[in-house]
């Protein structure tokens, strides 16, 4: 379903790097936003992300296409900004290198991208060391894309946040959401730790937290978030390009000089292996990756940090307004990083203008209902 009407007052609740699209373009659209955020800005996953942006994640047509044109938006928002803005500064678009298999599996995988209409292909050694001569034992064949990129998710959540600002937007930060108001069977508005506030809609973007938040008025929205290590060493000079996933760690150098570090994605969850203390996998992270980048000298880990990626039970973004509660609108993903600034332009053509965009048709949380 979709609304009704025309929103000119938006109440969003979370300050992450999906909460702050959505605000930047709702407040560029004219509408009255406030914006409440329980902690600080990306105080949630979107801080402790790898941050990798891409469609080669995509376990399906439709989430394909959301993911391509998630990129697309990315690119034209970029050129929109200024060259020394933060958020042109913190995204780089220099492709992805992506081996956690090998034989068979990585070919079929390249064959039902490229069905898609991906332009990855698969690669040997030698293409790959051209690609990345810094790179110890290349795999004998990857899967190489120049469309992926990758963004410091705290940095853009900021960003996000003063461009709504600029337009109008009300950011509160350190204001929680308590309850959901009702009235008449719809949501009308919150009551928070700064007071109650009404609006047309609520939208819910509080990651992690939005089954629960979800359930307290009765809409089902099942999740299971995954927690997930993210590690930075200190700044070294460049000596890496692209977004690498091997077999054993996937790593970026971000453009301060930091390579970011964590587990392979479809290798479990890092709290799937009971095992394994923080500090511990940091340290057998940073075995892997000096394995990989023998000549970088003196690496050492800065920053270790743990997240919990919100992840809706089939596994897809659930992004909607129930049908059996107007005036709420949740908003809640895994591959948020990558989706943002093109969910925020969604959901706010389909709360503005009343037009829901065909590429989310599968993703309504109303599927769990
Ligand atoms: C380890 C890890 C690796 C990842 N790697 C990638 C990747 O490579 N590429 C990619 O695209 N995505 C990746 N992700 C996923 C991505 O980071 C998330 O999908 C994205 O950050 C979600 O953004 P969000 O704004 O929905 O949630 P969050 O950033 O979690 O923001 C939700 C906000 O809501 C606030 N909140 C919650 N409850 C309340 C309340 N009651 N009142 C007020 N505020 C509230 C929280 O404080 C929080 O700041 C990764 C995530 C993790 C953890």
């Amino acid at each position: 379903m979709t609304v009704s009407g025309s929103v000119k007052k938006a109440l969003i609740v979370g300050g992450g790097i999906i909460g702050s699209s959505i605000a930047w373009h709702m407040a560029t659209a004219g509408v009255k936003v406030t914006l409440l955020e329980a902690r600080s800005a990306a105080a949630g996953a979107s801080s402790n992300s790898f941050g990798w942006i891409n469609a080669t994640a995509a376990e399906s047509a439709d989430y394909f296409a959301l993911r391509m044109q998630a990129i697309t938006d990315y690119k034209q928002m970029l050129q929109r900004q200024p060259k020394d803005s933060e958020a042109r500064r913190c995204t780089r678009f220099a492709g992805s290198l992506w081996w956690e298999t090998q034989g068979s599996e990585l070919t079929e995988l390249g064959a039902r991208l490229h069905n898609y209409g991906h332009c990855v292909r698969e690669i040997g050694s030698d293409e790959f060391s051209k690609l990345e001569p810094n790179v110890a034992n290349p795999p004998e064949s990857c899967l190489y894309t120049e469309l992926d990129g990758a963004a410091e998710g705290d940095t853009l959540t900021r960003f996000f946040l003063q461009q709504a600002a600029s337009k109008g937007a009300t950011v509160l930060l350190g204001a929680s959401l308590n309850n959901l108001l009702t009235a008449n069977g719809c949501v009308c508005g919150v009551q928070s730790s700064h007071g109650k506030y009404e609006a047309d809609v609520v939208i819910l973007a509080t990651g992690a937290a939005t089954q629960t938040i979800a359930e307290s008025v009765g809409v089902n929205l099942p999740m299971e978030n995954r927690r997930g290590l993210i590690v930075h060493t200190n700044p070294v000079p460049d000596v890496i390009s692209q977004v690498i996933n091997a077999d054993d760690i996937h790593f970026r150098q971000a453009p301060d000089g930091h390579i970011v570090m964590g587990e392979i994605f479809s290798g479990g969850t890092f709290s799937a292996k009971p095992h394994d203390t923080p500090a511990g996998f940091s340290r057998e992270l940073l075995r892997r990756l000096r394995k990989r980048l023998p000549g970088v000298e003196n690496l050492r880990i800065e920053r270790v940090q743990l997240g919990t990626r919100p992840v809706p039970l089939d596994g897809y973004p659930a992004v909607g307004m129930p049908a059996s509660l107007p005036g709420l609108y949740v908003v809640t993903t895994h591959s948020g990083i990558t989706l943002a600034p093109l969910l925020g332009r969604l959901v706010t053509e389909e709360l503005v203008e009343c037009r829901r965009s065909v590429l989310l048709s599968t993703y309504h949380p109303d599927r769990f209902m």
